[in-house]
C-alpha cells in the first residue's frame, strides 16, 4: 500500500520531537512529576500554571509568584518555558495572518489567524445569509474584528505536524513530506504565542480553534489529544469551539469516538466516490469513504452537533452536478447530523489542478441544498500570503 509512492504504513510513525526541558505542555501531575526534585506544593504548581497558561510567559524568571531562588533554581536545573516563538508574520490584505513559529530545535510550523473567523464550522460564509452563518452561541455579529461587545473574534488554523506523510495531491503541505510531529506543548503553544501577539483572552473573547494547518491531527494523536487537554484546561478554551480535520485515519476517528472531551469533527471528504478519492487522496486506498463514515458513526455527537463534510473543489475533477448528487446520496447514507463546506481549491505553485469556476461552485451548492443537505461556501482567507487551506508550506516570502 503506498500513498504517491511511499508505503502507507510508515505514515503511521512519524519522527517524534527532540526530548527537551521544556514545562510549557505540561500540567497539573505532569509538571509536579517534572520539577519532583523541587518538591514544589500543589499551590506553587497552580502558580506557575496560571503563569505558563494565563499569562503565557516567556522565561521561568517571569513567574514572579514563586520566589526568586526557586525560579533561580529551576532555571539553573535546566528548565525552560519552551513557548514557541513567532519568528515571520506574512499579513493578508484580508487581515489574515501567517506565521512561522518556531520550536526549541528551530524548527518552523505554520499558524494562521483568521481575524473574523474562518468561514467555516460556526463562521462567515460567503453570501450565504444563512442562519449557520451564526455561532452556536448564536452570537455572530458581522465582519468586525472586534465585536460591539468589544470582544476580539477570531479564529487559529492550528498545525499538528511539520509537513504531512497524507499526501493529498491538491495540498502544498504534502510536498514537505513528513518531518515531524509536534508535541502537546508545540501544538498549544501555537495558539498560546498567536494568542499573546493579539492581546487576546479566551475569556473574554470569542476564540475559534481549527486545528486544519500542517499535518494529519490524527497521525500525531496523542500529542494532539494532550494538546486538546490543556487548551480546554488551563487554557480555558471550550472544546466547542474547536474543530479537528482528519483526512480519514480510520483507527483515529475510533479513539476520538472514546474520548470525553473532544473538539468536534470535520472529515476532508474532497470526492464524490472512491475512484475520484483515491485519485486525489491516495489515504483511500487503506480506508475508503464507506470504511470512514461506518467510523464516524461511532463518535457520539452533542446535541446540535453536526459533523462536516469538508470538500475542496478542483475545476473539472469533482465539481460537476452529478458529483454533487453523489455527494447526496453519501451524506443521507451517513445516518448521522452532517453539513457540507465547499472551498474552492486554492492554488500553488506546482500543484497541478486548476480553480473551478465561480459558477459551478455556486450550482454545486445550490444542488446540495435543493436536496436538503446543508453547504455552505467558505470565504478564501489569506490566499495572497499562501494562508488558505492547502497552502501552507513552511516557508518564507518566496515560494
Ligand atoms: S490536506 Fe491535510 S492531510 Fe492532506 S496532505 Fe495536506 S495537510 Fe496532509
Amino acid at each position: 500500500m503506498t500513498t504517491g509512492g511511499r508505503q502507507l504504513t510508515s505514515i503511521l510513525d512519524a519522527p517524534g520531537a527532540p526530548p527537551d526541558c521544556d514545562l510549557f505542555g505540561l500540567w497539573n501531575e505532569e509538571l509536579s512529576e517534572r520539577l519532583s526534585d523541587f518538591g514544589l506544593l500543589k499551590y506553587r504548581i497552580r502558580q506557575l500554571e496560571t503563569a505558563l497558561y494565563r499569562q503565557k510567559v516567556s522565561d521561568i524568571r517571569q513567574v514572579t509568584t514563586w520566589p526568586k531562588e526557586l525560579r533561580e533554581q529551576v532555571a539553573a536545573a535546566g528548565f525552560r518555558v519552551g513557548l514557541p516563538e513567532i519568528v515571520e508574520t506574512f499579513r493578508s490584505v484580508d487581515g489574515t495572518e501567517r506565521y512561522l513559529i518556531a520550536g526549541q530545535d528551530g524548527q518552523t510550523v505554520e499558524t494562521v489567524w483568521m481575524p473574523e473567523g474562518d468561514g467555516g464550522d460556526n463562521g462567515d460564509f460567503q453570501g450565504s445569509g444563512d442562519q449557520d452563518a451564526g455561532d452556536e452561541d448564536g452570537a455572530y455579529d458581522s465582519d468586525a474584528v472586534v465585536s460591539k461587545k468589544n470582544r476580539t473574534r477570531a479564529t487559529i488554523c492550528v498545525s499538528s505536524q511539520i509537513g504531512c506523510a497524507v499526501h493529498c495531491q491538491f495540498c502544498l503541505t504534502a510536498k514537505l513530506g513528513i518531518i515531524r510531529n509536534l508535541t502537546a506543548g508545540e501544538i498549544a503553544g501555537q495558539v498560546a504565542a498567536v494568542l499573546k501577539k493579539h492581546e487576546a483572552e479566551p475569556g473574554r473573547d470569542r476564540i475559534n480553534l481549527v486545528f486544519m494547518g500542517m499535518g494529519e491531527p490524527f497521525l500525531n494523536y496523542d500529542a494532539f489529544m494532550a494538546a486538546v487537554r490543556l487548551l480546554a484546561g488551563p487554557m480555558e478554551i471550550p472544546e466547542s469551539r474547536m474543530t479537528v480535520s482528519t483526512s480519514g485515519i480510520v483507527p483515529g476517528i475510533l479513539r476520538f469516538a472514546q474520548e470525553k472531551v473532544r473538539p468536534k469533527l470535520a472529515i476532508s471528504l474532497n470526492a464524490p466516490n472512491d475512484a475520484v478519492r483515491e485519485a486525489i487522496m491516495p489515504v483511500t486506498r487503506k480506508w475508503s469513504i464507506a470504511e470512514v463514515i461506518d467510523a464516524v458513526r461511532q463518535v457520539p455527537l452533542r446535541q446540535r452537533e453536526r459533523v462536516t463534510f469538508e470538500y475542496v473543489l478542483l475545476g473539472g475533477v469533482n465539481d460537476r452536478p452529478e458529483h454533487a448528487d453523489e455527494v447526496v446520496k453519501l451524506v443521507r447514507r451517513a445516518q448521522f447530523p452532517a453539513k457540507v463546506n465547499l472551498i474552492a481549491w486554492n492554488p500553488g505553485p506546482g500543484v497541478p489542478f486548476t480553480m473551478p469556476d465561480a459558477g459551478d461552485v455556486a450550482r454545486f451548492q445550490a444542488r446540495l441544498r435543493e436536496q436538503r443537505v446543508p453547504a455552505f461556501v467558505r470565504r478564501p482567507r489569506g490566499r495572497d500570503i499562501y494562508a488558505a487551506c492547502g497552502q501552507l508550506k513552511k516557508t518564507g516570502s518566496g515560494r
